[in-house]
């Protein structure tokens, strides 16, 4: 299995994932609309990888496009990113979500199909646990979703499930994404949030380069140590990694359809995050407490015991390289892709 086709391959965790890849010898091709990334991080991710990498740019709802691109070239599996992932936004631009989420999933399953490449890999999320009565999150406890971008992930997570049982030559796992922090070690490479952030690391570090004058900590009197929010925060090469040893069980899994927590596995509250970031900025953050954010859980993390047994993997970084990666990416490039 070498030519794997990368949707969403110039977003964030894709383009980190797109490295891992080469790293490992396989070949990439990425399909990419940029409605969410910048067209120069192909220039990024080939002056770091040192190569040649192959692009097409194109939204994967375009079926005619995407035949001809399984027509071209020999793909051999699929790891799935494309998507939108504001859950802010889709509450309030529901058909936007499904259609892009459902329809791009679909026709690219449709195309699989047709062209008997049946081995995918699919950005899931920890939102699919809903509001869950006890920690740390398992594979097998029960989902609900309580806004229409989890709703998407979870009917794919049906979909790909229905898939396999319909085919039995179907190799669909779903990785369930816990909250990915850092940026490639070159600094080179990192998130690049189009306007004000909504994620808590993009913010900080926007804060402590200037662009915002103090960040939000949306609510002190949860149910917590400290009174904030309690997440498991991962770093996106970690992340990258989980989806190179993915591949590597698709070759011999015998499973139809598999899901996996990607995640720490530990929890960090939001003033535990800010201090990790004071540490490496060497500055303090200023912040200002207000009031709750609509829908935020006081406490996620995962269990990765299943990862770790049937994928071998486990995150290797810890919260303070994840800070100071994060921060490098920033530094370097405080206007992200147009520096
Ligand atoms: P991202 O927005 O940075 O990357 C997504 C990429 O897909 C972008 O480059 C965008 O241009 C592209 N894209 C979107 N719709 C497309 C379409 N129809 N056709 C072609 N390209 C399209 O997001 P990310 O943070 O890298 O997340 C990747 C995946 O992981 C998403 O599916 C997301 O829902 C999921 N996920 C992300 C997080 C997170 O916190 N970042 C957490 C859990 C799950
Ligand atoms: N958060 C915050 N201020 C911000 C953004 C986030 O206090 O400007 C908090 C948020 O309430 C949550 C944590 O930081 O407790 C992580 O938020 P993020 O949006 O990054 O991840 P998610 O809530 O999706 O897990």
């Amino acid at each position: 299995m070498k030519n794997i086709l990368v949707t969403g391959g110039t977003g964030y965790i894709g383009s980190h994932t797109v490295l891992e890849l080469l790293e490992n010898d396989y070949n990439v091709i990425i399909v990419d609309n940029f409605s969410n990334s910048h067209p120069k991080v192909l220039d990024a991710l080939e002056t770091i990888a040192n190569k040649k990498i192959k692009l097409f740019r194109t939204d994967i709802r375009n079926k005619e496009k995407l035949e001809q691109i399984f027509k071209e070239e020999a793909i051999d599996a699929v790891i799935h990113f494309a998507g939108y992932k504001a859950v802010g936004e889709s509450v309030f631009q529901p058909l936007k979500y499904y259609n892009n989420n459902l329809t791009g999933t679909i026709t690219l399953l449709e195309v699989m199909e047709k062209y008997s490449v049946r081995k995918l890999v699919f950005s899931s999320s920890a939102t699919v646990y809903g509001t869950p009565e006890k920690m740390p999150l398992i594979e097998g406890e029960p989902t609900g979703a309580t806004n229409p971008y989890t709703r998407t992930k979870l009917m794919i997570e049906n979909i790909l499930e229905d898939l396999s049982v319909a085919k039995d030559t179907w190799r669909l796992l779903s990785l369930r994404y816990f909250n990915p922090l850092g940026a490639h070690n070159s600094g080179d490479i990192g998130e690049n949030p189009n306007g004000i952030p909504n994620n808590l690391a993009p913010y900080i570090t926007q804060v402590a380069i200037g662009k915002l004058d103090k960040l939000h900590v949306f609510g002190n009197d949860y149910p917590t140590e400290d009174g904030t929010c309690i997440r498991d925060y991962v770093h996106v090469e970690d992340l990258a990694k989980g989806h190179v040893d993915a591949l590597q069980y698709l070759e011999t899994s015998k499973k139809g359809f598999d899901i996996f927590n990607l995640g720490s596995g530990k929890g960090y509250s939001v003033f535990e995050i800010i201090s990790s970031f004071e540490e490496v900025i060497e500055e303090k953050i200023p912040y200002e407490i207000t009031g709750r954010r609509a829908g935020d859980l006081p406490v996620t993390y995962a269990d990765t015991t299943k990862a770790q047994n049937d994928l071998n993997w486990k995150a290797q970084k810890n919260i303070q390289e994840m800070c100071r990666d994060s921060w490098n990416w920033q530094k370097k490039h405080p206007n992200g892709f147009e520096d």
